[in-house]
């Protein structure tokens, strides 16, 4: 089991060098890409399960469905709620083209981070946009959130591992939870032999059924632990 542990000083050196100093959502001059205010907008998953990171009034060991049913994941980080500020940001930055939206919550991310001296697996993938979002967006957002998190030493070093999609099915958020479900069992699968520790980057987890098809593909293909990271979670 290897285990990288985040460097406070060296995140902080590589990512106030690259900061811009206006807030990106009011425009106010600012040492970082959120100013107070609109950082005071971003919801703080606070409580939630401990497993899947699903939002509840209090924090809980297991939710109910992972009571009902491990997932095959073995913990979600999501430190905001897909609520209010950081629901329209990311909106934005998937649906109206403008992805430099991302990076005020990738850097929300990293400080939770080394805020919580949280380590990570050394080897990470993406979750992959389906070729027809891909060709309406332009980008992957959950790549060029991989690449805003590897400015910060937390990823740079590590192993990249390339997760595929089998299907060509519509987006997930046009379809019913039911449909998300059983689509999702056969999305993914990687053609390499990964490491037993992997990370599992996604932008927001919404029912868990697309984690847990990635983490399916990824234990199939030798892992024994996979650890998500995402910007927001769902309560649903
Ligand atoms: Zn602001
Ligand atoms: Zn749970």
């Amino acid at each position: 089991m290897t285990f990288f542990k985040l460097s406070t000083s060296l995140i902080s050196i590589v990512y106030k060098r690259s900061l811009l100093d206006q807030c990106y959502v009011c425009d106010i001059r600012r040492e970082g890409t959120l100013c107070s205010s609109c950082q005071k907008l971003l919801q703080r998953n606070h409580s939630h399960c401990q497993l899947c990171s699903r939002p509840t009034a209090v924090t809980v060991t297991l939710c109910g469905e992972c009571q009902q049913t491990l997932p095959s994941f073995d913990r979600i980080i999501a430190p905001l709620r897909y609520e209010g500020l950081c629901r329209g940001l990311i909106r934005k930055a998937k649906f109206e083209n403008q992805p430099h939206l991302l990076r005020p919550l990738v850097t929300f991310i990293i400080d939770h981070l080394i805020e919580h001296d949280i380590a990570l697996p050394t080897a990470w993938c993406v979750v992959p946009t389906s070729q027809q979002s891909l060709s309406e967006r332009g980008y992957c957002q959950t790549t060029l959130i991989a690449d805003l998190l590897s400015k910060a030493p937390t990823l740079a070093s590590m192993q990249r591992i390339v997760l595929k999609r089998r299907l060509e099915v519509s987006a997930q958020h046009t379809r019913s939870k039911a449909e998300r479900h059983s689509l999702s069992h056969r999305l993914f699968y990687t053609e390499e032999r990964v490491p037993e520790q992997v990370l599992l980057i996604d932008d927001v987890v919404t029912t868990g059924s697309t984690a847990e098809a990635c983490a399916k593909a990824l234990r199939l293909a030798g892992a024994k632990r996979v650890t998500v990271l995402a910007l927001a979670r769902t309560s649903e």
